[in-house]
Parts: C-alpha cells; structure tokens; sequence
C-alpha cells in the first residue's frame, strides 16, 4: 500500500508537497478549496507546477482531492442538486488541474422523512453522477467513499455503493473504503478474520478492482453505532492488529493508496500517525 495522509493546502500547493515529503508520504490526499463552502480561489499555476515538481522527485503518487463535505448528490431541491453537481464539474477540473488521479465524493443524504438507500434516492444520486460525467470528460476518476450513515446518509451499506459504482464504466468511476466509516456502519473489522471477510464482501458487492483508495482511521465510535469520529492509528476500537492485517492483505493490490485522515490534537499528531502505520507495515 502506498501510505499517505490528508494534508492542509492553507500555505498553497507547493507547501503541501513539502509537508508531504517531511510526513514520508508515498501517496497524499488534499482539498482543492476551503471543505466548509464559498468559492473555489483560482488555483496559482506556477504554485502548482512548484508542486508537481516536488511530489515527481519524491515519487509521492497518486494525489488524490477530496471534495468539500456540502456537496449533495441526492438532495430533493432543485438548487440544492445543480449547485453540487456544478462543485463536482468543478472540482474535477481542479484535480485534474493538479495533476491528481482521483477524486474522493461522499453521496450526501436525505431529508428525515425520506429513507435514504431506496432504489428512488439511488436513482437521484446516479443521475447527479451521469450528468457530471456528461459534462466532465477528462481523466480523473470519482471514487464514491463509503459512508458511516449518520442521519440520512446514503452509501453506509456495501450493496448500495456498488449498485452505484457498477452502473458506470470502471475508468469513470470507482469507490474508496473508509475503515472507520466501515466500524461504524457496522462492519466488524476487529472480529476473527474481520479483514478478510469485510474485503471479500466488499469484492462481491462493489469489486475490489473498483477500489481506488482507501482510507485508514482508527474509530472513537463503536460497532455500528454510525458516528463518525476518527481515532489516532492504533488508539480507537479498531486497533493496530486490525490495521496490520489490511496492510498485508493479499487481497488488496500493492499500489493502492492507504491514506489517513486521522485527528491533529497536538502538534506532530501527523508524523506520530505516519511514523505508526509505516511501522505496522514493516
Ligand atoms: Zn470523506
Ligand atoms: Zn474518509
């Protein structure tokens, strides 16, 4: 797996790729813009190519962009579901821009009184999604990120993210695990052969040659209890022995992208996560 972590680009892009380097990342994951909403600044070019340079001589691949949390791909209103389509177009541009492979989307939700994964919400979603491939052609390619399924959230369960991932092409669109949304879903990491069995059904339901990252975090929250509060690498309810056995998964292909998203309490909490799960690697 090709480790890496969610990086601040509040100091440009240039120094995103240095904090990148001194973290030992192989991989890095960022936002484009600011993830609370307002619009995206223009990105600097030669602050890009700064980057790019950076991260060629690190041999720090694949970037990987993650899109602001207010995207909702399965909202009811009308403005709503054309602004995020709009961020989406836009934000794939911008990784693209960036030179990134991937961009990271989370589904969105529901109101409360409509139930969030039946065949209507996921045919929202899925016509959200055409029409933002229709629109964006280039060749980044969406990774649909599981979710905890906090309140209305779609894309908790394995079977409705890969009714969505299976309904494009492979080179348009695929899907990132998140382990600690996973725990929180419901999906047992920690039982015996936990990772195993969670990737094999994850294989039969989505396909595990549709995984173009994964997200490593540890979880404050218990077993499905669909709260979604990342713990440090080895101090949450999964735990190092769990994230030992996805590391040496034979299931999992050896670039995939292992990226974490782990808490900043304390200054050096970055390095401290990097340096553990490096280590967990051996
Ligand atoms: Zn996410
Ligand atoms: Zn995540």
């Amino acid at each position: 797996m090709r480790l890496g972590i969610h990086v601040s680009i509040a100091g440009g892009m240039a120094k995103m790729a240095e904090t990148a380097v001194s973290l030992g990342c192989e991989s890095v994951q960022i936002f484009s813009r600011s993830p609370r909403g307002g619009k995206a600044k223009d990105l600097s070019l030669p602050d890009v190519e700064k980057m790019k340079s950076i991260m060629a001589e690190h041999d720090i691949w694949p970037l990987v962009v993650h899109i602001p949390y207010f995207v909702n791909l399965a909202s009811s209103s009308p403005d709503t579901r054309s602004y995020s389509i709009d961020v989406l177009v836009e934000d794939l541009q911008r990784t693209e821009t960036l030179g990134g492979r991937y961009l990271v989307t989370h589904i969105g939700h529901k109101r409360k009184d409509e139930p969030p994964e039946s065949p209507d919400a996921l045919a929202g979603v899925y016509s959200s999604i055409e029409e933002a491939l229709k629109r964006y052609t280039g060749p980044v390619k969406i990774l649909l990120e599981n979710t905890v399924g906090m309140g209305q959230e779609i894309g908790f369960s394995f079977e409705a993210l890969g009714a969505l991932v299976k309904s494009f092409p492979e080179e348009r669109l695929g899907a990132c695990l998140d382990t600690a949304h996973a725990f929180g879903a419901g999906y047992d990491w920690t039982a015996p052969e936990g990772v195993r069995k969670i990737l094999t059904d994850f294989d039969d339901r989505v396909g595990l040659s549709r995984l173009g990252a994964m997200h490593l975090n540890d979880s404050k929250g218990t077993l499905g209890a669909r709260m979604d509060r990342h713990a440090h690498i080895g101090q949450g309810n999964l735990g190092e022995d769990v994230f030992r056995a996805i590391l040496h998964c034979p299931l999992l292909p050896p670039d995939l992208p292992g990226l974490l998203e782990t808490p900043i309490d304390d200054h050096g909490d970055d390095l401290c996560n990097m340096k553990k799960i490096r280590a967990l690697r051996g």
